[in-house]
């Protein structure tokens, strides 16, 4: 009863072994689309979790909870995040006690975030309760945080160094940023089975989603050995850009390009991964973009990329698997 929607696009779904790299909306919408075309046994998606936060005394994983409630058909529609048909009891009773209410926790929601930290305190990993919770939602794909280790963004703006979703949420991305880092990075292992399957060489392709490149992808990329796993892997590694028109879909890719007095184009997303990829896939919009990329990387892909209903998210996801076996 979870399943998102009950077909797989046409039906038939590719047995190429996929990894993806995903943040939280914007991956989370190719993630869908690819669980669609892809056997569930096949694909793992890899999920950042330097968003991730104690609140309230709950241990909140915002990219994961987003790609759970997305694959699971549960995600509210209208924002990308959270549950559809949420209720905001608790919020509001917490205003009335003149609690915390910077962060929405909508009631529904919350019980993800009590049953997690229930189960971290009792030893569980971040790894086997995100599974466990996936099974029990009925989602068919791996859901796999990129470490079990506490990895923390935090965001250097002109107004100091703020935890990411004080950034993000508390302070609505107003400040400008001059910088990230993320806390635990050196510390931090990247969960075994992403290594394990960078160097499987039954893996057909690895697909960079289209998430924020600075805070979604960048933590992934920077724990201990992911790049030179990503290098050294047999399998065609593939970016979508998530520029569409100059602009960002959602969210402040845009705004912080321009604070760091970067281009608002793909040429700047891709030189950020130009290291690790073998394809990029760019939207037709910035076909102005094409004739750098080519000299920037061995394969470009141009087609709509922007991913407005689920038939577009599964045409996409056809669309990169195909690319990816091209490449
Ligand atoms: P967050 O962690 O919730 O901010 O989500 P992500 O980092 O995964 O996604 C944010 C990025 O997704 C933004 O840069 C958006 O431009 C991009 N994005 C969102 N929807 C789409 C879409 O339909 N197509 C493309 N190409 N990019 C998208």
């Amino acid at each position: 009863m979870f399943k998102g929607a009950d077909v797989k696009g046409d039906g038939v779904t590719s047995s190429q072994r996929v990894l993806a790299l995903c943040g939280g909306v914007g991956g989370a919408k190719l993630a869908l689309g690819l669980s669609h075309v892809i056997d569930d046994e096949k694909l793992t998606i890899v999920v950042n979790t330097g968003d991730d936060f104690d609140h309230l005394g709950l241990r909140i994983c915002p990219d994961i909870d987003t790609v759970t409630y997305t694959l699971a058909g549960i995600v509210n529609p209208e924002t990308g995040w959270g549950r559809a048909g949420e209720t905001g009891s608790f919020m509001d009773a917490l205003s009335m006690l003149g609690g915390e209410d910077w962060f929405y926790l909508g009631d529904k929601d919350l019980a993800l975030h009590v049953e997690r930290t229930r189960r971290l305190a009792e030893g569980e990993s971040l790894s086997g309760i995100t599974a466990g919770i996936a099974q029990q939602l009925d989602i068919g794909p791996r859901i796999l945080p990129m470490s079990d280790d506490p990895v923390a963004t935090m965001v250097e703006t002109t107004s100091g160094t703020l935890a990411f979703q004080h950034y993000f949420v508390r302070e609505r991305c107003q400040p400008p940023v001059t910088g990230f880092y993320f806390d635990g990075i050196e510390a931090a292992k990247p969960h075994s089975d992403l290594l394990g399957i960078l160097a499987d060489s039954c893996l057909d392709a690895v697909i960079v989603c289209p998430s924020n490149p600075f805070v979604s992808i960048d933590p992934i990329l920077s724990l201990p050995g992911v790049r030179q796993a990503l290098r050294d892997c047999s399998a065609p590694v593939i970016a979508v850009s998530p520029i569409v028109g100059g602009k960002a879909v959602k969210g402040p890719t845009v705004k912080m390009m321009a604070e760091l007095d970067l281009a608002p184009t793909s040429v700047e997303v891709l030189k950020r991964y130009q290291d690790i990829l073998n394809g990029f896939v760019l939207d037709k919009r910035d076909i102005n973009d094409l004739e750098q990329l080519k000299t920037m990387v061995d394969y470009v892909e141009i087609t709509d990329t922007l991913m407005l209903s689920l038939d577009h998210k599964i045409a996409l996801a056809r669309a990169v698997v195909d690319f990816a076996r091209r490449c």
